[in-house]
């Protein structure tokens, strides 16, 4: 009969080296993997994750400049909440230039949607600061190359100016809104407040 004990064991000297070369190997891996992770975060390729994380992070805007060029806050009229039609009122503020003016982001964003349809027109959806959106709309068309997922700057060119949408026929404009967690609000404080640097 063969004899019964516990299997044949490495020395504890032996089994101390290899489990130390196994921590090494695990640290050098989870190290790899870290580096890994920091590189890609900050890559070309996360940069809307990046921005969306930051701007999820950011508290809402205090003040804005005027998103079309050459236009100032004192020259955008109060029509946020006006009747329109029956059932329907102003979420937004109407900002007037002519056919083509440069439409500017007015915050950092992401590009959310870039789509013709409805009442705006030809629009184009920014997510903004604290996860609000940014409405474009009735423009003529956009800058060429803009693509959802797009990171925007303040400044950077979204469209221009038109009268696509509902407001084929009137003066061109852009009609901008922003929605909050409460849905629309009136962005004309916020103009009013913007002290160019
Ligand atoms: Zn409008």
């Amino acid at each position: 009969m063969a004899a019964s004990g516990p299997p044949p064991r490495a020395s504890a000297r032996t089994s101390f080296a290899w489990r130390l070369r196994r921590w090494a190997v695990r640290l050098l891996v989870l190290a790899a993997l870290g580096v890994g992770a920091a590189t890609l975060w900050q890559s070309e390729w996360a940069q809307a994750p990046r921005t969306l994380w930051e701007l999820v992070r950011m508290p809402p805007p205090t003040a804005l400049p005027v998103p079309v060029e050459g236009v100032r806050a004192r020259q955008v009229a109060d029509t946020f909440g006006a009747p329109r039609g029956r059932d329907r009122r102003h979420e937004g503020v109407d900002i007037f230039a002519s056919r083509g003016t440069p439409v500017r982001s007015a915050t950092l964003g992401v590009v959310a949607d870039i789509r013709e349809s409805g009442l705006g027109g030809r629009q184009v959806w920014v997510l903004g600061p604290a996860r609000e959106r940014y409405y474009y709309a009735h423009l003529d068309g956009w800058r060429e190359g803009l693509e959802r997922g797009e990171v925007v700057q303040p400044g950077t060119v979204l469209g221009y100016v038109g009268d696509t949408g509902n407001a084929k026929g009137t003066p061109p404009h852009l009609h901008w809104g922003i929605y909050g967690a409460d849905g629309a609000y009136d962005p004309l404080p916020l103009l009013r407040a913007w002290q160019a640097p």
